[in-house]
């Protein structure tokens, strides 16, 4: 059984409805991503992209954090409609039908996808937009946006990252077996990223990652 699926073609190419906001241009034209500011943090889970996009936050409020919708229930201490918002898989199949994400994905058991209105509306008005996805869906939005800038957060070693999945202690052992079996593949995608970031210390990721959605880098 795949560990993770994700949005079909349909859904692929219904995103390429955002492409029409932002200028196509290839990797190392910095001018013509200005206009784009799309920006995808991806990587393996339990690599630390939520802390990463939780400190982002509070030091750089004016970079907007797409809010996911998901059918995972809460965590102890995230707040519907902050980290997430948590719907049911009924909602979240109607969204689907409905075109209204621009990419998701199945992880581990649950769905997840990005809202596309909020996305497009930002990125109309030029405003430094990231996303915090999984390598499914960063794969989706790259075929449909070649002027995002994907960047892979990756753990400092393979041991790390087991030893962050398995000492969370929010998810059931099977829960956690296939995190790791998906994160396994998910590290195998760090080449087709077009930066990658070594979570080493949350304020150093940060800081390079406000320097890249701000196009400083
Ligand atoms: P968690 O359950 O740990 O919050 O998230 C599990 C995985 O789903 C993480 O890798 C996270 O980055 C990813 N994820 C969160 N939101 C989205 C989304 O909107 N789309 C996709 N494709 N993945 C997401």
């Amino acid at each position: 059984m795949s560990v993770s699926r994700s949005g079909s073609g349909h859904h692929a190419a219904a995103a390429g409805g955002v492409a029409l906001t932002s200028v196509r241009a290839g990797a190392g034209e910095p001018a013509a991503r200005r206009q784009s500011r799309l920006t995808v943090l991806s990587g393996p889970s339990g690599v630390g992209k939520s802390t990463v996009a939780a400190e982002l936050r509070r030091r750089s409020p004016d970079i907007w954090i797409s809010v996911s919708v998901t059918t995972r229930s809460p965590r102890p201490g995230e707040v519907d409609g902050r980290e997430y918002h948590f719907v049911d898989d009924r909602e979240f199949d109607r969204m689907v039908s409905a075109g209204e994400l621009l990419e998701w994905a199945e992880f581990a058991g649950n769905k997840y996808g990005t809202p596309r209105a909020p996305v497009q509306r930002r990125l109309a008005a030029g405003l430094p937009t990231l996303l915090e996805i999984d390598v499914a869906g960063a794969r989706q939005v790259r075929r449909a946006m070649r002027d995002a800038l994907l960047v892979f957060l990756a753990p400092p070693s393979w041991e790390e990252l087991v030893r962050r999945l398995t000492c969370r202690g929010t998810e059931p052992p099977g829960v956690v077996a296939r995190r790791l079996a998906a994160a396994r593949q998910e590290l195998a995608a760090a080449g087709e990223f077009d930066r990658t970031l070594v979570n080493t210390s949350v304020e150093y990721v940060c800081r390079q990652l406000v320097a890249l959605v701000r196009n400083d880098l």
